[in-house]
């Protein structure tokens, strides 16, 4: 078994010769352990954070060994009565082809007419967080006008269609023109590009002209700022990422945040694990959902376990509509 590791702490931006892969023993089973061939893998942003040795809500990533993540496999071999061979998992043990974990840590995938791959997004993490972000933390509701940022992401744009589909008006922002042109096909009522040459600031009050009662903030920087430019009173912000500044480390320079004052804004950070105790309830309206047609699914693939490290770095530069994945 290959894994990936982590042989430098990245300095801003990533490189290729931060990573290494590493050969696993393949050891026999434990008690209570099962191991899995890993068939996807999941990058998200938040594994750059995990590259700093700072305390944070996630331990670093130790260096030299398995890097850990979001993974979907099926059990070949099993020491636990609850897992047959067979069975499709999802667990943490991903960044690597096979993995040996204990039975506990592992999730049965639920009974849901999906492809495995949908929870390692919108019916997954990313899934949960965009649901529980905008109706729980931002407490939006029909009639509100929802700003997201990094909207064609996975988070983003599980958030467009949710809100969609709970009646409320909402306006996206990416990068590029086929972005853009996929947020508004998912239903968007407008769509910002923010790489074009018009400040954010400005195409959110073009796009916004009674101003908007959420922001959803996968982004920080001007992102935020012109969320603050354009909130109405009694605004509620749901902060889910900073992903302007998870390399740079900049400071964010906000003109508007004086804004919260007047306006009484609530800006309100959140953690998706905050929420997993009500995985069920998420699984039956996003399973209804998506079962419906209502919810449309999207996937950036990259083949084969040599190509997570192209995969993770593209995240960083838009390399994904939708949810970004490895098929090993
Ligand atoms: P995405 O699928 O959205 O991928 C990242 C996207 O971010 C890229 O495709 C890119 O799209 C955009 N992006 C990258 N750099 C920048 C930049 N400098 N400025 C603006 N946009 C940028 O990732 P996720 O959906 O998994 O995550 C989205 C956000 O949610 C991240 O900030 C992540 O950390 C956060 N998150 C937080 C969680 C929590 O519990 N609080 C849980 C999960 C995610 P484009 O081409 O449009 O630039």
């Amino acid at each position: 078994a290959r894994a990936w590791s982590l042989k430098a702490r990245p300095q801003g931006m990533p490189k290729h010769t931060d990573f290494a892969m590493i050969d696993l023993d393949t050891a026999a089973l434990g008690a209570g352990e099962v191991r899995i061939a890993n068939r996807w893998l999941s990058v998200d942003p938040y594994m750059r954070g995990r590259m700093n040795d700072v305390k944070s809500y996630v331990p670093p990533f130790a260096l030299g060994e398995a890097m850990q993540g979001g993974a979907v496999g099926e059990v070949v071999e099993s020491n636990d009565d609850g897992i047959k061979v067979g069975d499709m998992v999802l667990h943490m043990a991903g960044w690597r082809d096979e993995a040996v974990v204990p039975a506990a840590q592992v999730q049965k995938l639920p009974a849901l007419d999906v492809p495995p791959q949908a929870f390692l997004g919108q019916l997954g993490m990313p899934g949960m967080t965009g649901y529980f972000g905008l109706l729980q933390v931002a407490e939006a509701k029909a009639g509100d006008t929802v700003f997201v940022s990094a909207a064609a992401g996975a988070v983003g744009s599980t958030v467009v269609q949710v809100a969609k589909a709970k009646g409320m008006t909402v306006i996206g922002s990416a990068g590029g023109a086929e972005k853009c042109a996929w947020v508004k096909s998912l239903g968007a009522d407008a769509v910002i590009d923010y790489k074009s040459d018009v400040p954010v600031v400005k195409a959110l009050g073009e796009a916004a002209p009674k101003g908007i009662d959420v922001y959803f903030d996968n982004v920080g920087g001007e992102h935020l700022d012109a969320a603050l430019a354009h909130a109405n009173m009694h605004a509620r912000f749901a902060v889910c990422g900073m992903i302007d500044v998870y390399n740079s480390g900049a400071a964010t320079q906000l003109k508007y945040l004086a804004r919260l004052i007047g306006n009484r804004v609530q800006i309100r950070g959140f953690i998706v694990s905050d929420y997993m105790n009500r995985a069920e309830e998420f699984y039956k309206d996003m399973g209804g959902m998506l079962a419906a047609g209502t919810l449309k699914r999207q996937e950036t693939v990259h083949e084969g376990l040599e190509t997570m490290p192209d995969a993770f770095l593209g995240l960083f530069s838009g390399g994904n509509m939708g949810k970004m994945l490895v098929k090993v």
